[in-house]
């Protein structure tokens, strides 16, 4: 992959695409933004302190930002199923696929929900299909 290239799977530079969430420059407008962004700061590491600033303090329990700062899977890409907004609730389905330490690979097929509190999109909980 083109170290330019946001691990999002954009198409787009990384640069123009979740840097900016990921710095606090840029809020995601979108569900599909917030879910991106979160995906590729699973996928970079080292981004914990924006996982945990996005997502919802009910849901999160005792998560520590630096819990979410370690990479564990290579994830290696992501595909939006659907995603849907409406008012201050939203979710999107996507499935992910990672490498694993023995260098297996799986996939993750999740639909997860956000809100939107004060104007910032929250992942709120996830829903994983057993299909995949
Ligand atoms: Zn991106």
């Amino acid at each position: 992959m083109n170290p330019a290239q946001c691990p999002c799977h954009s198409a787009k530079t990384y640069a123009k695409c979740c840097q900016a969430f990921h710095s606090g420059k840029a809020k995601a407008r979108t569900v599909t933004q917030l879910m991106r962004s979160r995906y590729s700061a699973y996928a970079l590491g080292g981004h914990g302190d924006y996982l945990y600033r996005t997502w919802h303090p009910d849901s999160r329990g005792m998560l520590q930002a630096q819990d979410l700062d370690l990479s564990t899977l290579r994830w290696i890409h992501l595909e939006v199923l659907r995603a849907q907004q409406s008012g201050e609730a939203g979710s999107v389905e996507f499935i992910a696929r990672f490498v694993q330490e023995d260098g297996s690979e799986g996939v993750h097929h999740e639909r997860s929900t956000f809100v939107r509190e004060k104007g910032h999109w929250l992942y709120e909980q996830g829903q994983e299909f057993e299909d995949s």
